[in-house]
């Protein structure tokens, strides 16, 4: 038993070991020996299934686009810095059209817990410095937090197909778009319980109580900076009661004696100017960007 353990013991220094620190003329370049393929996998770390996944997206890619991909994972790259070795790995291999420079390259290193996109100046526009943030931090890094390097490079590779060939939305839109829904509806929601609130208390009868009032006639009793005030006189059918009540609204939108007209207005507008100041705040740069996990 003792020796079995010595020899786990020795297996696990080995391995450790083994660990190969990458640079960057060791990793495959897999591309160059077959035209259909991205993914370079020198570890065995993606199962073969999810290699050829995502190969197959980045050759329809390329086809679709002209964008050209290198993925790269290991288990540790020399100087265990993602972001330079990313670099230097793409500018070495020379990813991308001459010319367009619409190389991507992408570095997961395992051992260095880090992920890192790099994009050539052709891919800055569709691909954004924040959008790449976005893609590994939504499709990514929970993956490989939990060691499912597979799950992971699945889906971030997905997601990243799916902005550069168009066929998924611009992520960083797509949130912020839910987001205004959200707030829209949440507006829309108030707007229509004050105004069904305001409709119920003004057409009770102070006397009774009761919903069955009749408006008598109205009169403008005033007019300033802009605002308008009515005096409408009601009776209440079931009581008698006669009672006037004042509201006042905004001159030139003037639709009627209810006090909850003016309350719409008010609560809308204010909803329009709020979700619109939400959009137009992205800055784009250029270059890429890495997540640690
Ligand atoms: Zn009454």
């Amino acid at each position: 038993m003792k020796r079995m353990f010595f020899i786990f013991l020795l297996c696990s220094v080995f391995f450790s070991i083994e660990a190969k620190e990458y640079k960057v003329e060791e990793i495959p370049l897999v591309h160059l020996a077959d035209r259909t393929r991205y993914v370079s996998n020198p570890d065995g770390i993606l199962s073969s299934s999810v290699v050829k996944a995502m190969d197959a997206m980045l050759f329809s890619l390329e086809e679709q686009t002209g964008i050209q991909t290198l993925v790269a994972v290991v288990t540790a790259v020399d100087g265990g810095n993602c972001f330079e070795f990313a670099h230097r790995l793409g500018q070495s291999a020379g990813v991308g059209q001459k010319g367009r420079d619409n190389g991507l390259v992408v570095l997961l290193s395992t051992e260095d817990r880090c992920v890192q996109f790099v994009t050539g100046y052709g891919l800055e526009g569709v691909l954004s410095d924040a959008l790449c943030k976005r893609i590994q931090q939504r499709y990514m890094v929970d993956y490989f937090s939990e060691g499912d390097w597979d799950g992971g490079m699945l889906e971030g590779i997905r997601a990243t197909c799916g902005v550069l060939d168009g066929s998924m939305e611009n992520i960083a839109e797509e949130d912020e778009d839910v987001m205004i829904l959200y707030i829209v509806l949440a507006l829309t929601v108030i707007g229509v319980v004050t105004v069904v609130a305001v409709i119920w208390r003004d057409s009770r009868c102070p006397n009774c109580k009761k919903h069955d009032i009749q408006r008598v006639n109205s009169r403008v009793v005033g007019r300033s900076n802009g605002y308008i005030t009515t005096e409408t006189t009601y009776r209440c059918l079931k009581c008698g009661h006669i009672f006037t009540r004042q509201t006042t609204s905004f001159d030139n939108n003037y639709r009627g004696p209810r006090g909850g007209v003016i309350v719409t207005g008010g609560g809308f507008g204010g909803g329009r100017g709020f979700s619109g100041g939400s959009f137009g705040g992205g800055s784009f740069g250029g270059g890429g960007a890495g997540s640690r996990f």
